[in-house]
């Protein structure tokens, strides 16, 4: 069995199509005649768009909009003014087209993929695979096309680029194999788009793979088996049905109420982290979105992105929701999200250290911006404010005093905002789910992130391997700290969600429907299993196996029952 990294989840068992890719090797030359060798560039890279853009259109239509735009991205780079520009001067110098172009490219291949950013290194195999197209047209060489591969192929290839997919035929594809590639390139992406079962990064697996022979890919475990026995098939077989009838079962639920099996309804909601993420979160069937962690707008600039480029942002989830929920959560940076531009002073103790609204309310410039955007953005939806890692109640009425004065501000303006927009808090830190009761007189909702309460309140550094066995909602701790904290919510009579990993955590569920949880904040994948869970329990049934585990001492005791109850 070969090992390489599962992408795209599911598994494929079929035939193995080698892509072999073609050679574009070429005898660098000098020219005479730079203008028709000028000539000659730009007709390729005008077919290369033309090509591309047909491509984009075609992956429009197998992947979705967003997948589309990786194509069109490549044209732009293509036509970047200041490379064309320094090819043809290159050109002009005398060297051929094919060497101008392809040493212009790996100049940039080389910047880009030096980088630690995934998103940079991202832009090298952008512009590899804009160079192979470039170069396979000026030299006149076909590249590889996958889109007479017959039903029941896996593509294996040393190199799989966005141009190759967006030529397959996605019904006969049932399983991609790479030697290179990661879980964010742009073809894993575009896999699990198209669902197809993904393994990347297989070391030697182009020498290992023979043409039309039967291959297994795993593309959960990322394991490979080529040329695989009897036994091995069946087994594989029925482990793929059995998937395929899960995924069948819990598409049952796409479209329907999130509803208790005794009729009550909650929300069911997605965490994102950038305004077209809320496009996912919609097609994978969520009511809304309960955490905008909009850290990663100000993580993905180079300087603090002014309040016009905040509310476009803002303005741009709101509108896609078109008037489902939106809860943006104000900068949480500090502990383990850094923002080098801010220049925050390293801590000896950055968790509990100037983090989140800590750091806004001593900021109060870049916490204005950031709130008047989210202010004007609510006219456009159904927008909320959320302040993260609050531990007092001063943070609170520091935080809305501000929302107060700035709502003034565009009252005088007359600038359109949501009069009534909502102000709720995260609770997340250990004095949040002890003061509970006295954050719920001020604030509109709570939402529970069990990311952090659990590492507060058990003082275990999730990243921490020698604490690690600490971490853990189940821990006594943390569930009578969740516990406190919907019966403090519910008493004062506001809603309180859930936006931390435990919320789609199948264990979590029953305890907390009976704890009193309105909302579950989840990732867009989760939603049909929560939703799903969430519909295979009564209020009873859920209560009976929360005073069971509120008797238990210890979180294996718990985990330990909750095995025998849970599906
Ligand atoms: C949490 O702490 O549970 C949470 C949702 O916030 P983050 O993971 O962004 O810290
Ligand atoms: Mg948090």
């Amino acid at each position: 069995m070969l090992k390489g990294t599962g992408v795209s989840g599911g598994i494929g068992i079929g035939r193995i199509l080698l892509a072999e890719e073609h050679s574009l090797e070429y005898t660098p030359g000098q020219v005479t005649d730079t203008h028709s060798e000028t000539k000659r560039l730009r007709d390729a890279v005008r077919l290369f768009c033309e090509k591309t853009e047909k491509q984009a259109q075609s992956l429009m239509i197998s992947a979705g909009k967003e997948e589309a735009e990786i194509m069109r991205g490549h044209i732009a780079i293509a036509n970047d003014p200041f490379m064309l520009t320094e090819v043809e001067k290159l050109i002009s110098g005398g060297q051929c087209a094919e060497a101008s172009f392809e040493s212009m490219c790996d100049m940039f291949i080389q910047i880009f993929s030096s980088t630690d950013d995934d998103v940079t290194k991202q832009r090298a195999e952008d512009v590899r695979d804009v160079k192979t197209g470039v170069l396979a047209i000026l030299l006149g060489v076909s590249t590889a096309s996958l889109s007479d591969a017959p039903a029941g192929t896996i593509i294996c290839a040393k190199e799989l680029t966005p141009s190759m997919l967006a030529e397959i035929n996605k019904e006969n594809i049932v399983g991609i194999l790479t030697e290179t590639g990661s879980t964010t390139s742009h073809s894993a992406i575009l896999a699990r788009v198209m669902d197809i079962p993904a393994v990347m990064s297989v070391p030697g697996i182009m020498a290992a793979a023979k043409d039309k022979d039967t291959a297994i890919i795993d593309g959960t475990t990322g394991d490979v088996i080529l040329s695989p026995d009897e036994e091995q098939l069946e087994k594989y077989t029925a482990a793929r049905e059995t998937l395929l009838r899960q995924r069948a079962e819990l598409e049952k639920f796409r479209g329907k109420v999130t509803a208790s099996a005794d009729g009550t309804v909650y929300k069911l909601v997605c965490n994102i982290g950038k305004p077209d993420d809320a496009i996912k979160a919609m097609e994978a069937d969520g009511e809304g979105v309960g955490l905008f962690r909009t850290e990663f707008l100000f993580m993905d600039k180079t300087s603090v992105p002014t309040e016009e480029e905040q509310f476009n942002e803002y303005k741009r989830a709101a509108l896609i929701l078109r008037g489902k929920p939106l809860i943006i959560r104000t900068l949480d940076i500090g502990g383990d999200k850094d923002i080098p531009y801010l220049g925050l002073a390293k801590e000896e103790n950055p968790f509990m250290g100037f983090r989140a609204i800590r750091y806004c309310l001593k900021n109060q410039e870049l916490f204005r911006t950031q709130l008047r955007a989210i202010l004007r953005a609510s006219a456009f939806g159904n927008v909320s404010i959320m302040f993260p890692m609050i531990t007092c109640v001063e943070e609170v009425r520091e935080g809305r005093a501000l929302v107060e004065e700035l709502k003034a501000e565009l009252r005088l303006q007359g600038t359109a905002f949501d009069e009534n927009i909502q102000i709720g808090i995260m609770t997340e830190t250990a004095a949040s789910g002890v003061i509970a009761d006295l954050l719920a007189k001020e604030s509109d909702f709570f939402s529970i992130g069990t990311n952090d309460l659990t590492g507060y309140t058990m003082a275990a550094d999730r990243g921490n391997s020698d604490v690690s066995y600490l971490y853990s909602p189940l821990q006594p701790g943390v569930l009578r700290m969740i516990k406190s904290i919907t019966e403090a919510a519910a008493a004062a009579g506001i809603p309180v969600g859930m936006c931390g990993e435990a919320a789609a955590d199948p264990m979590m569920i029953p305890l907390l429907l009976s704890f009193g949880l309105t909302e579950f904040s989840v990732s867009a994948p989760s939603v049909l299993t929560v939703r799903k869970c969430i519909s295979s329990w009564t209020k009873a049934g859920a209560d009976r196996v929360t005073e069971k585990v509120m008797s238990l001492s210890t979180q294996k005791e718990i985990e330990e029952y909750l095995k025998t109850v849970v599906k």
